[in-house]
């Protein structure tokens, strides 16, 4: 080993640095080094990397999940592989999440979720409250805008997938029926000649 050669952190095998400040070898091994770096932080003091991931979630979520969405489009396998390991591991937990934050409240669940959608087509996306929300569908007392029926689906009236935007006056309560078989129909005249 001369002198210039270092000792990579996480495999242990012999590299010549690039950087003075580098401490391993390749970015396989830097990944690593940082998964096996936040898990040592994460077990040494639970609550506070909880309370500091949702404090910075939180202080720009929607920039935050348009990266997210942004790097599922640019690096869909690297993704899927990095979420088919975190279903292995956590799936159960996450799984139990996801029912507990339905239960508490459909309405939020259900806008988080369109909201990721929109993000992800990279539409406006406005921000509003679920009050807000709730307001805005007992406009149409919570029955579906087309024909009356049951709020079954969040209707985005201009369609998403034609640049609609996610926001409060975009978005009417439907029964499933009518918005699966709106077909992203826009504008509106031809819908209504469709129905
Ligand atoms: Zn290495
Ligand atoms: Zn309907």
């Amino acid at each position: 080993m001369t002198t210039n050669e270092r000792q990579c952190e996480h495999c242990n095998g012999h590299y010549l640095p690039k950087r003075k400040d580098q401490r391993y070898c390749k970015p396989e091994c830097s990944k690593a080094g940082r998964k096996a770096r936040d898990r040592e932080a994460y077990q040494a003091n639970p609550e506070k990397k909880k309370a500091q991931a949702l404090a910075s979630y939180r202080a720009d979520r929607d920039g935050r999940r348009t990266a997210m969405a942004k790097r599922y489009v640019d690096n869909r396998t690297e993704v899927l592989a990095d979420r088919k390991e975190l279903r292995e591991q956590f799936g159960h937990r996450m799984n139990a999440r996801r029912r507990e934050l339905h239960a508490s409240d459909p309405l939020r669940n259900r806008e988080r979720w369109s909201r990721g959608y929109a993000l992800l087509l990279g539409v406006p996306v406005l921000n509003f409250s679920i009050d807000q929300l709730r307001q805005r569908l007992s406009m149409f007392g919570f029955k579906c805008w087309m024909c009356g029926g049951p709020f079954e689906h969040m209707d985005h009236t201009k369609p998403l997938s034609k640049g609609g935007p996610h926001s409060l006056s975009n978005i009417r309560p439907s029964c499933a029926h009518c918005n699966l078989s709106k077909h992203d129909t826009w504008p509106l005249e031809s819908r209504r000649s469709a129905l």
